[in-house]
Parts: structure tokens; C-alpha cells; sequence
């Protein structure tokens, strides 16, 4: 089987200088769109392997962000059993949907 590897080239912007340099040297960043919480704002990471699994994958500041996360987490639940607050998550729906995110098999 092949992977096509064009679908994500258009993707990677590392050398932009409007953004500052925190872009993580990781072969798999392409795979992540960014998708805001139409609700909190929050922008995460978002890369999907099929159409039920989704990696998600939050900052600092989207966590600080997120009423819905921020909470579990000053409540003692360790944040990484928590995958996305339910707003969040049907805003990755539309993107999606949209093509934003596009479904990769790994
Ligand atoms: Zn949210």
C-alpha cells in the first residue's frame, strides 16, 4: 500500500516568521490541523486516523482555555483521560466535514 504524500505537504508552514518558533520538529506534524472550540475558543491539534479516531492534541493554553477541561483538571482528573469537551468536539465534526482535517490512516 501506498501513502500519498502530497495530500499534506500543503499543510506545513514552519518557516513562517508571523509565527513564533513553536512548531514542534515532529515528521507527523502535518498530519495536525488546527481547530478552534466554537465554544471557548481553544484551538487544539487535530489529526484523524479514521473516522472514529481522532488525536487530539492541546497546549498549555487551549487547556487553560477550555472552561469544560480546565475544570476536570483543577478537579484532580489527569487531563489525558480527558479527550475534549463536547463543544470541541463537534466543532472538529465540521472541520472535517469542511476538509479541514483531513481522515489519514497512519
Ligand atoms: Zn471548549
Amino acid at each position: 500500500m501506498e501513502l500519498p504524500s502530497a495530500a499534506g505537504a500543503a499543510l506545513t508552514g514552519g518557516d513562517d516568521p508571523q509565527h513564533p518558533p513553536a512548531v514542534r520538529d515532529d515528521e507527523r506534524a502535518w498530519r495536525y490541523a488546527e481547530v478552534a472550540c466554537g465554544q471557548c475558543g481553544a484551538v487544539v491539534e487535530v489529526a484523524k486516523f479514521s473516522p472514529q479516531h481522532s488525536s487530539i492534541q492541546w497546549d498549555a493554553v487551549a487547556v487553560l482555555r477550555c472552561a469544560e477541561f480546565s475544570a476536570a483538571v483543577a478537579d484532580g482528573r489527569p487531563s489525558a483521560l480527558i479527550a475534549t469537551c463536547a463543544s470541541l468536539r463537534s466543532s472538529i465534526d465540521a472541520a472535517v466535514r469542511d476538509g479541514r482535517v483531513e481522515v489519514l490512516p497512519p
